[in-house]
């Protein structure tokens, strides 16, 4: 099996909505679902930009599907070519993920006429504003007439919703754009004409504009043809016609650009223009050139390789090949939505999805996009200002979903099982705050990005700490602060007071706040003297976030010795999940809304997560009895769930209950998992199996003190390699059963870094390789938490 192919090995139609979400192709700017170029009723074609929503009347804010850009048809003396016409006597269809390139091929039989067909696409990484296809065509046993018709159609919608209007739709002469011209060394002509569609968003006013121009060849040489071109309402459509000789190869290249007028281009519709043509002129195997090889360089650093599970491998690519693709390489105005771009799945929406889950894979391995993704919290800071003082609260309160402007997008209601439900999350679930806070401070350990800590990240902790602040409420005859009427990560429960999850994050958060300030006012006093005034962070204020803090309630039961995952949660009936059989169907959906509520059954990891966030204030033992206490109540009825209780399984040295966690969170998109597929990928999930082989099995962490490697990796597995970026130097790191090695001769020497494996701790010089053999029985992390290493000399290797 090579594990950088996803196949569909044999024609599916029944599957094509879950194979274009899987099969999505994007660059961080613009996505495309995997549909096919000629059209299919069974299909759901789809292509976004990243950060260009539109408020739609009454609905909440959506990413508008771009009009349609795929589309090339091709007809033999005027019948279709397709996989549904005539006898297929041949298919396949492979994502190469370490090319980022889509392939499909087929032969058809129609009327005793075979054509094989070879399609290939690609939205560069290397020039986000471009995409090209390539269509080849073999008449294998016949001469003929063959048309092959491209165009741009704005006849698209999110679920019947129309965003766009059509502003300009006409055709364009390449030949007086061309650079080159037509001289003694270029020349360069080109047959046919461009086609032009801007479109402007109805209710946020984005310009969207599409070029594209096409060209024909066969045998490397351009190939004359008839060309005509008709212009409609909203699409415009190119013909191609020429007679075709048995036998021989023709094809057809189609390069689009789109740029917006949110790229900041007065005429985006003139850039677009200039590109496609400057496009026409490079060719398609030099922009395939330039987009293969910015994702062999993105390969580099992010690569995951696993010695002793080809599935697994697999997994984790597709893993990181989804997330790189979504991932905005030059923008931080935009952020990861929960379905990526790759359907219209919560309509484009950020959730905690993308600090909790994927951010530590961009964190460890591109920092840079880390810092991006972090950014975009710090533009949207104002939204969450809004939000938390129209609900009559300080500071920031980040929205449950977010899109431009971090104001509050969840719908309000929504069909559930059949019924329309009000949704609580864009009121109740308010954790998101701390999570933002979590994972600017995640980054900011991990990459020592001072600049950045000074400069945004100091914001987001202080103004997120106000929030909770203002939040807890105190009650006076118990002497405590809580915080009720919240949903906590399980959302089968909402309404409920002292959260632990909330609560212990909430406080975190404020501590966190304490001790940078501490920092700043010994370290950074200008920028304190700054910050403070502006934020009105006086000594009095900061003496009552204390108390808060102090004071904060965080249930716990001594009876059990578990934290109650809110109050009264102990009361409700334990129900038997194994008992029930749920077979990968939601609790909610076997046992109703109400059952759920009250009941013990949990849709995801709630206190299993916050050991796993926090766990420097947790013991071993204490992890342990939480988890067993939860994990039989936990339906797994989100994707956020598995890879959580895999990596705690993986911290517990449970390594074959980590691997069947990990397993079926792999599961989730590469075998439609949970059946949803179609609406987009799992971002979450994505991002979770990455940190469950990296966190997990290898059991890397990067605290301010040190890189720590304590691996448990599963007995089946020989080695992972990967790498990871510490404190700006690049580790590549080897786990085997045996030893584990990190290579420093990419960083740059003279330099040390300190790094903790297998629980010794050690300062080891760059421009070196080090190995260190383990004790394979056991998961090597120092037991006690929270304590600052004293780091033993490089010893001599
Ligand atoms: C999710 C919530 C979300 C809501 C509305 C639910 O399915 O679980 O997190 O806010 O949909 O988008
Ligand atoms: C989960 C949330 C998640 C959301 C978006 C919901 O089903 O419960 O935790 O943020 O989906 O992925």
């Amino acid at each position: 099996m090579d594990n950088w192919i996803i196949a569909e090995e044999a024609y599916s139609p029944d599957r094509a909505r879950y194979f274009e979400t899987i099969m999505t192709l994007a660059n961080g700017y613009l996505g495309v679902r995997g549909s096919s170029e000629e059209g299919n009723p069974a299909e759901h074609p789809g292509s976004y930009l990243a950060g260009v929503f539109n408020r739609p009347g009454d609905v909440p804010t959506e990413l508008p599907n771009i009009p349609a850009w795929l589309g090339v048809r091709i007809l033999v003396d005027g019948r279709p070519v397709t996989p549904q016409k005539g006898q297929l006597i041949g298919y396949r269809r492979y994502l190469d993920m370490k090319r980022g390139v889509l392939v499909r091929q087929f032969r058809v039989k129609r009327m005793g006429r075979i054509t094989r067909v070879h399609v290939e696409r690609f939205v560069s990484r290397s020039d986000v504003h471009t995409a090209a296809i390539r269509v080849s065509i073999v008449p294998e046993n016949y001469s003929a007439t063959i048309q092959v018709v491209a165009d741009l159609d704005a006849g698209v919608s999110n679920s019947g919703r129309v965003h766009l209007d059509v502003t300009r739709i006409e055709p364009f002469d390449p030949n007086s754009y061309l650079r080159t011209g037509q001289t003694a060394t270029c020349p360069f002509q080109a047959p046919f004409r461009g086609m032009l569609l801007e479109t402007r968003t109805k209710e946020s006013g984005i310009n969207i504009a599409q070029a594209a121009t096409t060209r024909l060849s066969s045998g490397d040489e351009p190939l004359a043809a008839k060309e005509t071109l008709r212009v409609g309402d909203c699409s415009i459509i190119q013909s191609v016609t020429f007679n075709a000789e048995r036998g021989r190869e023709y094809v057809f290249d189609k390069t689009i650009t789109t740029f917006t007028s949110r790229d900041g281009f007065a005429d985006p519709a003139e850039v677009s223009i200039h590109c496609a043509v400057r496009s026409l002129e490079l060719g398609y195997e030099s922009l395939l050139e330039a987009h293969v090889r910015s994702w062999a360089e993105a390969w580099r650093r992010s690569d995951v390789s696993i010695d002793g599970d080809a599935e697994a491998e697999r997994a984790i690519r597709f893993s990181i090949f989804h997330s790189l693709a979504c991932a905005p390489i030059s923008s931080d105005k935009v952020s990861l939505a929960a379905k990526g771009l790759h359907g219209e799945g919560y309509r484009g929406h950020v959730f905690w999805d993308c600090e909790i889950f994927n951010l530590p894979f961009f964190i460890h391995t591109q920092p840079e996009i880390a810092r991006n993704l972090l950014m975009y919290r710090y533009h949207t800071l104002a939204g969450a200002r809004r939000k938390a003082q129209a609900a009559g609260y300080r500071g920031a309160m980040y929205a449950w979903e977010s899109a431009d402007t971090g104001d509050e997008t969840t719908p309000t209601s929504a069909i559930h099982l059949g019924q329309e439900i009000k949704i609580w999350c864009g009121e109740l679930e308010q954790h998101i705050t701390a999570d933002v806070a979590y994972a600017v401070w995640q980054y900011c350990q991990s990459t020592q990005d001072t600049d950045f800590l000074l400069n945004h990240g100091a914001e987001i902790i202080f103004e997120t700490a106000r929030f909770w602040v203002s939040r807890f409420e105190y009650n006076s005859e118990a002497d405590r602060y809580e915080i009720n009427c919240v949903i906590g990560p399980d959302e089968y429960h909402e309404h409920i007071n002292n959260s632990v999850f909330t609560n212990a994050m909430a406080r975190w958060n404020i501590r966190l706040a304490l001790e940078l300030i501490e920092d700043f006012k010994q370290q950074h006093h200008q920028q304190w003297a700054v910050l403070s005034k502006r934020l009105r962070l006086s000594d009095k204020r900061l003496r009552h976030w204390k108390r808060v803090a102090d004071k904060a309630y965080i249930p716990y039961s001594s009876e059990l010795g578990i934290h109650e995952q809110f109050d009264g949660f102990l009361k409700l009936d334990r129900v038997d999940l194994a008992g029930l059989n749920l077979n990968g169907v939601p609790a909610d959906a076997v046992l109703g809304r109400d059952g759920v509520q009250q009941s013990q059954v949990i849709k995801q990891a709630d206190v299993v997560m916050l050991m796993y966030l926090l766990s420097d204030q947790f013991d071993r033992a204490q992890i342990e009895t939480n988890f067993d206490y939860y994990a039989p109540v936990c339906g797994h009825g989100s994707s956020l769930s598995p890879s959580i209780h895999s990596m705690v399984s993986s911290r517990l040295g449970r390594r074959e209950e980590a691997l069947s966690y990990f397993r079926q969170s792999a599961a989730i998109d590469l075998a439609d998992g949970m059946g949803n597929g179609a609406a987009g990928i799992h971002m979450a999930a994505l991002g979770g199996n990455w940190q469950a082989i990296i966190k997990g099995f290898c059991g890397v962490r990067a605290s301010e003190y040190a890189l720590e490697v304590a691996p448990a990796l599963p007995s089946s597995w020989q080695a992972v390699k990967f790498s990871v970026i510490y404190d700006g130097s690049p580790v590549a790191v080897t786990v085997t059963p045996h030893d584990v090695t990190l290579d420093l001769t990419e960083a740059e020497p003279g330099r040390n870094i300190p790094v903790e494996v297998a629980g010794s701790r050690r300062l080891i010089e760059c421009g070196r390789l080090h190995s260190f053999p383990i004790d394979g029985e056991r998961p090597g992390r120092a037991e006690e938490p929270g304590v600052a290493p004293e780091f033993e000399p490089s010893p001599a290797y």
